[in-house]
């Protein structure tokens, strides 16, 4: 088989395997060929990787912070050096095209060994608070155990996101790809070790919605960081909280993206189109929710709709295509199941709306598509698709579209397209979502904060911010004198 790992774990150090549980099929969703088989973590599973990250987080938490992050830089190093393997891989574990993979997978993940690797030596510092004659310091410890649990559209990113500030900060890691995409995370396991992490830091397990709970209920698991959608989350940080542990949940969004009268009318087009089409419109902040102002409707779609068409759609491994397929079956099942609400509730059918005939065979491929006149009470303007699926909707008036776009539940992201800077200011600052764009959409280096609000999630990944969540402070006081006692 084209992508077979050598065994479904990676754990202390080793691949490990035990065939004793569920079958996870690895579909390139190109052809819908089987392209690997892995198995899910057992409980015997489950408790070696536990018990192998509390034993190795003991030694990783006792190395100062500049030698952890040298090691993080040399796992950044390793994975430049190998972005194309690497790339190749996520592609045949997504279905993204290797144009995609190749500048915005492996290397976003190597940016976020780099970054945490390099501002650790000094972002652990606590400080020292004088209190008259006695004093008291801080330090930052890692909270121990931390688990780590992936969705199926960046899964080397996600791999890397939770794994790098989790190791930086002195913690030990079990990460669960999704069953969707089981491949990736086990090559950063392997780097980590070539790059000399100690055996157990970083161990990654297989399994899926019944081996999560197990993970996350697990006694020695101090915190859990979830990508994947709301009710998982739900369920998730509903467990985890009966055990008081520490969460991030990053989930999912249905983020609205304003165009003003006044904007560049093909940035902003570059900016739907980059925030609904991009990994095949599955990607968690996209701005689905497009409100153009009424006066520059027509033109905003005539040149959305002639740019739209365009997009090369094909094979991932050509350097050429633009759109690959969907990741799964299901997911195709499901988005073309929201186009048919749309077009059945009254939204207008601008371009796509299908499955290209331009591709033959098995691939779960599925049109780039645009509806415009939807309404706000439409369930394609209310639900998150997770496809390549743009509803574009009319305003006329700004505070109007203020209380639209935030007339939603979800809370990830959203953008605004002006060239009043006084009213793009304006606008983000009443807009409710975690993090938001001006003039452009879905950029996420890691120097910024990124993550949700309201049901989208909460916490941060990237940026100084995301250690504050994998680590905790503890605060010592100092008598420098005779203690006293009213008795
Ligand atoms: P999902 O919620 O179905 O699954 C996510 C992960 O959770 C998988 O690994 C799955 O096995 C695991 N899981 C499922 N049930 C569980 C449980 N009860 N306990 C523990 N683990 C459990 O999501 P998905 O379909 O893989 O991914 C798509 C979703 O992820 C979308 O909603 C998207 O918006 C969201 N997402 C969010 C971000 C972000 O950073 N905010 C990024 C990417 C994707």
């Amino acid at each position: 088989m084209k992508a077979q790992p050598q065994a479904s774990h990676f754990i202390d150090g080793e691949y490990v395997e035990d065939t004793d549980g569920t079958v996870i099929e690895s579909i390139y969703p190109a052809t819908g060929e089987v392209i690997a088989r892995l198995h899910a973590a057992t409980p015997a599973i489950i408790e070696k990787a536990i018990a192998s990250a509390k034993r190795a987080q003991k030694e990783w938490a006792s190395w100062s912070p500049a030698v952890r992050g040298r090691v993080l830089k040399k796992a950044a190093e390793i994975m430049r050096e190998r972005n194309r393997e690497l790339s190749e891989l996520e592609t045949l574990d997504t279905g993204k095209p290797i144009q995609e993979t190749i500048v915005a997978d492996p290397t976003s993940g190597a940016d976020s060994f780099e970054f945490f690797g390099g501002i650790i030596a000094t972002a652990m510092n606590g400080s020292q608070i004088p209190l008259g004659g006695d004093w008291a310091y801080t330090k930052r410890v890692p909270l121990g155990v931390v688990v780590g649990i992936g969705a199926w559209n960046y899964p080397q990113q996600i791999a890397c996101w939770k794994g790098a500030p989790a190791l930086a900060a002195g913690n030990a890691i079990v990460f669960k790809p999704s069953e969707v995409t089981p491949l990736g995370a086990l090559k950063i396991a392997e780097i980590l070790i070539e790059a000399g992490a100690p055996k157990g830091v970083y161990n990654v397990i297989q399994g899926d919605r019944e081996t999560g709970p197990l993970l996350v209920s697990h006694p020695d698991v101090a915190k859990v960081s979830l990508t994947g959608s709301v009710p998982t989350g739900r369920k998730v940080a509903g467990a985890a909280a009966s055990q008081l542990k520490h969460v991030t949940m990053e989930l999912g969004g249905k983020s609205p993206i304003v165009v003003f009268d006044d904007a560049d009318i093909d940035s902003a087009i570059s900016g739907a189109m980059l925030g609904n089409f991009y990994s095949t419109g599955q990607v968690c902040s996209n701005g689905t929710r497009v409100f153009v102002h009424k006066a520059i409707k027509e033109t905003f779609l005539a040149r959305l709709k002639a740019r739209t068409e365009a997009i090369l759609i094909g094979d991932p491994q050509d350097e050429a295509t633009q759109m690959g397929p969907m990741v799964s079956l299901a997911q195709r099942e499901k988005v073309l199941s929201y186009i048919d609400k749309g077009k059945a509730e009254g939204a207008t059918l601008i371009t796509g709306g299908g499955i290209p005939n331009s591709v033959t065979g098995e691939g779960f491929y599925i049109q780039p598509t645009v509806f415009a006149d939807v309404t706000d009470d439409m369930t394609i303007a209310r639900e998150e698709i997770f496809g390549p699926v743009m509803c574009v909707l009319d305003f006329e008036d700004e505070a109007e579209v203020i209380a639209r776009a935030n007339a939603t539940e979800f809370g990830l992201s959203a953008g605004v397209f002006t060239a009043d800077f006084s009213r793009a200011h304006r606008v983000v600052d009443q807009l409710e979502a975690g993090t938001l764009w001006i003039n452009t959409y879905n950029l996420c280096p890691v120097e910024i904060p990124f993550g949700g609000s309201k049901q989208s999630g909460f916490g941060r990944e990237n940026s100084a911010a995301a250690l504050e969540h994998y680590s905790e402070l503890k605060t010592v006081y100092v008598g420098m004198g005779k203690c006293e006692a009213p008795y």
